[in-house]
């Protein structure tokens, strides 16, 4: 899919530049556009794209926020998907949380 700059800047700045997920600062020109509800499970328009890193849009891939979820949680124990936990882990002690559901600065979809 192609999007044109008009969209990128608009989903860029849903989270002034954070990955919607992690949190971390993305960069304009390589940021990754996520389909939020996935487009396999028909999530369509401009409300659904949210900014990305590549390690979370890659690691979410087709699925739902909440499997989303799980797969981390899951894989808390597995040291090959360090990098990913060590992402989130820092965001709640015990539950992960993605950076869209504690920055307040995020409005609605
Ligand atoms: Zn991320």
């Amino acid at each position: 899919m192609s999007l044109g700059l008009n969209t990128r800047a608009r989903v860029f700045q849903k989270t002034g530049g954070k990955c919607f997920y992690c949190g971390c600062d993305l960069d304009f020109k390589t940021y990754h556009i996520d389909h939020f509800i996935p487009k396999s499970n028909n999530g369509k328009g401009g409300d659904n794209l949210v900014p990305s890193c590549s390690d979370c849009n890659l690691y979410k891939g087709r699925l739902s926020v909440d499997e989303f979820r799980e797969k981390i949680e899951n894989s808390i124990y597995s040291s090959i998907k360090g990098r990913m936990i060590n992402k989130y882990f820092h965001l709640n002690n015990s539950k992960i949380k993605f950076y869209f559901e504690e920055a307040d600065n995020i409005g609605d979809l």
